[in-house]
């Protein structure tokens, strides 16, 4: 099969490798679409945390299961369906409380196995969910950055109602836009760039002075400086986007947070049911994500499709091999 290979940081390569064959308790998915988004770039141009070289990358991944292990008993040949990323144990504590995205042995697909920038996938059976009959591959592979952004409106403890300032409006903020208004909270999208404001209706600047909420969705120290003086008592900071590493170290006030009993929380990647549930809502059609896909693009012009994502040009990008 054709993969995308990252063999060393800054550089990739279009490559024939040989098609995986599934362990018992995996299946071969032919892949349908993979969606490209900011991490993959920062994976190939400067690296991560949790890759492990060299690697197949791809984290969002539609595709049809094409051979199934001799013990994968749920799923058969010729199913449509979507791979949720990781791999976590189910056993330890952060998977018994119900956070699998932390989960001590975390396996993430284009992290620690090889991903979807390929032909064939190879992925557990505990990681596919079947994609509901009326939604499209291309609509389905945006389960995987909605999936975060649940998280992250998970992690806000976001109720219906609530007003929920949300910084950034790349793919990730518009769908955290979009999942807000799902869940019946009323989002607000603050973002300097007038065109990619545009499709979300944000702001350039905060309209109102206290959210109940607020997510980073842009790796800017200034964004989140913002962020947390727009908070109101008992407001929530939700860390959903990473910053350089030059830049994480931020001058929060905490007397304010003491004084007005305000929190900040993390929200990194996101559980199997998150996946779930993203299936479900765009399914049931509470979030729509058809007029979000930007281009479409053979997988083999990555790296012009990279070029677009570092130029911020697009809104989602979708790659068929
Ligand atoms: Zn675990």
């Amino acid at each position: 099969m054709k993969a995308i290979v990252v063999e060393e940081i800054g550089s990739f390569s279009i490559r024939d490798m040989d098609t995986p064959v599934p362990g018992a308790a995996e299946v071969l998915i032919r892949v349908s679409v993979t969606g490209l988004c900011r991490t993959d770039l920062k994976i190939i141009r400067a690296g991560h945390r949790d890759l492990i070289l060299p690697r197949v990358p791809g984290e969002e991944v539609v595709g049809v299961i094409t051979k199934a292990g001799p013990e994968v008993k749920r799923f058969r040949e010729g199913q449509r369906v979507y791979v949720y990323p990781g791999t976590s144990c189910g056993n330890c504590e952060q998977c018994v409380s119900g956070a699998g995205n932390l989960c001590e042995g975390m396996k993430i697909m284009g992290f620690h196995r090889d991903g979807g920038f390929a032909e064939y996938v190879l992925a557990p059976e505990a990681s596919i969910i079947l994609v509901p009959e009326n939604i499209s591959d291309e609509e389905a592979v945006l389960s995987e950055p909605l999936s975060c952004c649940l998280n992250a409106l998970e992690r806000a403890r976001l109720k219906p109602g609530e007003r929920i300032g949300i910084w950034g409006a790349g793919p990730a903020g518009t769908l955290l836009n979009r999942a807000a208004a799902g869940l019946g909270a009323i989002p607000y999208s603050v973002e300097p760039d007038e065109r990619r404001r545009a499709l979300i209706g944000g702001f350039a600047s905060p309209p109102i002075k206290g959210f109940d909420a607020a997510v980073v969705a842009v790796g800017s120290a200034d964004a989140y400086l913002q962020a947390i003086r727009h908070l109101r008592p008992r407001g929530r900071l939700v860390v959903f986007s990473g910053l350089p590493r030059d830049a994480a170290e931020l001058p929060v006030d905490f007397n304010r947070l003491h004084y007005f009993e305000q929190t900040l929380v993390g929200a990194y990647g996101c559980s199997f049911r998150h996946g779930e549930r993203a299936l479900v809502m765009l399914s049931e059609g509470s979030i729509t994500v058809r007029d979000m896909i930007s281009h479409r693009m053979s997988l083999w012009e990555l790296d012009k499709a990279l070029g677009l994502v570092e130029e911020r040009a697009g809104m989602k990008i979708l790659l068929f091999p």
